[in-house]
């Protein structure tokens, strides 16, 4: 079941001077009710941009973003305030998103004042002590201060904000990059419980494919603004077809000791273009090892060349083989 479609969205920032910033241009995918859809790219490649248009904090230039098959931008009062309940944001930098002067339960407090839900303090401060137990913390850090925490508590804190409404869908945009990696994978742990108690649906938003494996049930790639590769996230280690993806995944070491790493380390050449002047045909020829003559004119299409398996890439047509010039695909 779908929770949310995200169709040919675009979002171009105007620089002035008859000049866009082409952070998002045709996003195309769906969210299904209980999944965790993982979002990868380098930076600048429009990722927290794409989490930002599906919160409602940036208006799409193009395209739509339904929530509950309902036009996020064309809800009533109403609605809108009850989305604002159910959607909720986890930040990459707790410290940053919580206020310095303010305690952890006033900072929990918050969202829950603002939506009026207790009446009651003594409710209210049960509902934070409870809160903070399902992300691993307890009653004694209610009265402390940010500072007075490691990074990964804070993340929990962000956490236990985010969770206070008591949402159906998150985006997480980038929560565990700050974050040493042993303490990565126990704020992983942490939101995996969280889905399953809670049944919760993740959009998670990161710059590398190595911890989005473990969390992802689909994984969506992007570069320069395009989503280049959609598929479940066992198949894309398996089985990456898009060039930008096999070296993503090429950077990744192989975790165990035991196991040689054969693989050969695919080193991008260049540097990303600027999402001002974008390259012509496909955004990622430039900087593509197996680039053809047809890349720098026809932009690749969105395709699924397997069964689920989306990629944008004229290396494939729908049999996997190369595809013949389509007509009218060509970027003016
Ligand atoms: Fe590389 Fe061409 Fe495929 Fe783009 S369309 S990823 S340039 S082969
Ligand atoms: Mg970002």
């Amino acid at each position: 079941e779908k929770l949310l479609e995200v169709k040919h969205v675009k979002k171009y920032f105007d620089m002035g001077k008859k000049q866009f910033l082409k952070a998002v241009d045709d996003l195309n995918f769906d969210i299904y009710k209980g999944e965790t859809f993982g979002l990868v790219g380098e930076s600048g490649c429009g990722k927290s941009t794409a989490g930002r248009l599906i919160m409602g904090i940036y208006t799409p230039t193009g395209g739509q973003i339904l929530y509950n098959g309902k036009d996020i931008h064309a809800l009533d009062e109403h609605e809108s305030f009850r989305m604002k309940r159910n959607v909720q944001m986890i930040f990459q930098d707790p410290y940053a998103s919580l206020n310095p002067r303010a305690t952890v339960r006033e900072i929990i407090a918050e969202p829950l004042e603002v939506h009026g839900i207790y009446k009651n303090k003594r409710e209210e401060l049960e509902r934070i002590y409870e809160l903070l137990k399902e992300v691993g913390l307890n009653k004694e850090h209610a009265s402390r201060y940010p500072h007075e925490f490691s990074g990964g508590q804070r993340q929990r804190i962000g956490i236990a904000r985010a969770l206070a409404l008591d949402p159906e869908f998150i985006i997480c945009d980038e929560p565990i990059s700050a974050l040493d990696v042993s303490v990565q994978a126990q704020v992983v742990n942490v939101l995996k419980k969280l889905q399953r108690d809670k049944n919760l649906t993740y959009l998670f938003i990161a710059h590398d494919l190595s911890m989005v494996k473990h969390i992802s049930d689909r994984i969506g790639v992007m570069y320069l603004g395009h989503l280049v590769e959609l598929t479940g996230s066992k198949n894309l280690y398996r089985k990456p077809l898009h060039p930008y993806t096999e070296a993503l995944l090429s950077a990744i070491p192989i975790p165990d000791p035991k196991i040689e790493d054969k693989r050969e380390r695919i080193i991008l050449k260049g540097e990303i273009p600027s999402p001002i002047n974008p390259p012509s045909g496909c955004v990622f020829r430039t900087r593509c090892p197996k680039a053809m003559d047809i890349c720098a004119s026809v932009k690749p299409q969105w395709l699924e060349v397997e069964e689920l398996h989306y990629v944008a890439c004229h290396l494939y047509d729908r049999k996997g083989k190369p595809m013949e010039r389509v007509e009218g695909a060509a970027v003016p």
